[in-house]
């Protein structure tokens, strides 16, 4: 091989591996290289490296390779979450604790607001930004709270950029966050069928097969869904280690997030970050399929209603009154 052509190859295979590449930088890299007839796309694509880093370019091979989370086996989710478990330990010394547990059997969650309840705290902003690795930076918010005049029930028509004391007199307070539609318009908007919704009823994105092009947030008519431009940036102290592959894993940059139902809490039992840290009990969360749950309660004795009903999104997110 000439000289100059090993140059192109170690060029590009340093590209391939470089630690900020993606899935798109990759494609476009690889054709650049199919262009110049490079034998970096075969077998000379591995520099000298310390053991570390070969073990992690290896790694980061599979994971590039690897399939949309719903074409894998169960075995194949436990190799890839083992992976980039050992990759955030080899590249950031942390020791992550991720999972792809499935959905439970005879669950559907549901979610519910009690708009008489809510003070407009916000404590489920800074839980839901905590538990689910929000970037910091850009101050990233999955859930907003509106500040309402009464009779209003259209948050558009809502403060939700206050920066007084709560509650005020003669005002009330309204969540949203991404309500899991039935029939989710943002799923059906995905060209690369990167966003789904799982048989609990969580709609989901594969972070790593979302190409970033926002189809699904234009069709979303809740403003439920961000875009992520960077990688998020969290001091470290504060990255919740417990993950989930469908949920609050570090997402790459260039993705869309937003409310998973903290799928790595609940599909373990547990109730989502916000539920957790609202202290006035506005929020109810729970199994729609159990006619004993709390949820199912609320459903059948309160005053309730949905955003847009007349749309036919069918949302799993409902507001009522005491
Ligand atoms: Fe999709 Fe928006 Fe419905 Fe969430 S609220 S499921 S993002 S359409
Ligand atoms: Fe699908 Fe990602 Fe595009 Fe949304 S931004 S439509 S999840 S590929």
């Amino acid at each position: 091989m000439s000289s100059d052509k090993k140059d192109q190859n170690e060029k590009i295979c340093s590209q391939l591996l470089a630690s900020k590449s993606n899935r798109r930088d990759f494609i476009k890299t690889m054709s650049i290289a199919a262009a110049a007839g490079s034998a970096a796309l075969t077998a000379g694509c591995i520099p000298s490296a310390n053991a570390a880093s070969s073990e992690e370019m290896k790694l980061r091979w599979q994971e590039f390779f690897k399939e949309n989370y719903r074409m894998m086996t169960q075995e194949e989710k436990d190799e890839t979450v083992a992976r980039l478990e050992r990759l955030a330990k080899l590249r950031n010394n942390l020791d992550l604790q991720m999972s792809s547990l499935p959905p439970i059997e005879g669950v559907l969650y549901g979610y519910a607001f009690n708009i008489t309840r809510c003070e407009g705290f916000m404590e489920c902003v800074s839980a839901c930004v905590k538990e689910n690795n929000l970037d910091r930076k850009t101050d990233t918010q999955y859930i907003r709270i509106f500040e309402m005049e009464p009779g209003k029930l259209d948050p558009s028509t809502g403060d939700g950029q206050y920066y007084h004391e709560v509650p005020v007199e003669n005002k009330f307070y309204m969540g949203t966050q991404c309500f899991h539609c039935e029939n989710a318009p943002c799923t059906k908007a995905c060209p690369t069928k990167a966003t789904w919704m799982e048989p609990d009823g969580i709609v989901v994105v594969d972070y790593d097969w979302c190409i970033g092009c926002r189809y699904c947030q234009a069709a979303c008519p809740y403003y439920g869904r961000r875009f992520n431009w960077g990688q998020a940036e969290i001091p470290k102290e504060e990255i919740t280690l417990k993950q989930h592959y469908l949920g609050n894993r570090l997402r790459p940059k260039g993705k869309m997030e937003k409310c998973t139902f903290c799928i790595q809490r609940t599909r373990k039992g547990r109730l989502p970050a916000c539920v957790e840290a609202c202290p006035t009990g506005a929020r109810v969360f729970g199994n729609l399929l159990d006619p004993d749950s709390e949820i199912r309660f609320v459903l059948k004795n309160k005053k309730v209603f949905r955003m847009k009903e007349e749309i036919g999104t069918d949302p799993k997110f409902w507001y009522f009154i005491d």
